[in-house]
């Protein structure tokens, strides 16, 4: 027996709160009857519809990508722009990336079909740890990465502290390489950050994700997560 909304996300249509949401809204049918009521139990052999389509029970699969610079973090795109899912075509699981990076940030995405695992890595009590090397104009004296260690307030919000490495520091263009690393996922928040202490980010790259790094993988390119991987990360 499983709860309606992990049964949903785990098909790969959607993330359990968007499953949520559906079921709310009546779009969700067990057995042909519509059921409105969150955390109703299912069983196996229970048919399970979603605005009258049943869902299928996909294998779960999950990748690491190194998302490409001006790449959206989303498997359709209104306008027209590269998306993610274009780099995973002969991938025929219904995937979708596991949080998002900005358009402009390369670096380390999962993706996946499994809803219920990117709503635990996407959730604030996971702590995952993701390290970002940002290229920065000036150079951000110690202070200023004190503050960023310690933590400073974005959107009316004190950020958790982070450890902060000062790289090196290029003087004939005024920019600075500093690796931050943080748990949090909060909207642009490593953007926020430098802007706040006054040396905004020019590029930005997520270098780690957990234990997981992008070694052996070019921009564009992907490889399958080991089970024992997916475990770690569980
Ligand atoms: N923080 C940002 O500001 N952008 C990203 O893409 C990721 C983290």
């Amino acid at each position: 027996m499983e709860r309606l909304q992990k049964v949903i996300a785990n098909a790969g249509i959607t993330s359990r709160r968007k499953a949520e949401d559906f079921i709310l809204q009546g779009r969700v049918k067990v057995n042909g009857q519509v059921v409105r009521k969150l955390g109703t139990k299912v069983k196996e052999k229970d048919v399970v519809e979603v605005d009258d389509v049943p869902i299928e029970k996909e294998e779960p699969v999950y990748y690491l990508f190194y998302k490409p610079r001006g790449v959206i973090s989303a498997v359709a795109d209104d306008r027209g722009r590269e998306v993610v899912t274009d780099y995973f075509k002969e991938v025929e699981a219904r995937i979708f990336p596991v949080g998002r990076l900005d358009y402009d940030t390369s670096g380390i995405l999962l993706v996946t079909n499994d809803g219920e695992f990117a709503h635990l890595m996407m959730h604030p009590k996971s702590k995952i740890k993701k390290t970002y090397i940002a290229k920065v104009v000036g150079k951000p004296s110690k202070e200023a990465l004190e503050a960023l260690r310690r933590g400073i307030v974005i959107d009316g919000r004190k950020t958790a502290p982070a450890k902060v490495k000062l790289k090196s520091v290029r003087r004939k263009t005024n920019r600075s390489i500093v690796e931050l690393t943080i748990h949090e996922g909060r909207y642009h928040q490593v953007r926020k950050m430098f802007e706040t202490i006054g040396h905004p980010v020019e590029k930005l790259k997520r270098e780690k994700y957990g234990f997981l790094t992008l070694d052996g993988l070019a921009p564009g390119e992907k490889r399958p997560l080991k089970p024992v991987e997916v475990k770690k990360l569980k």
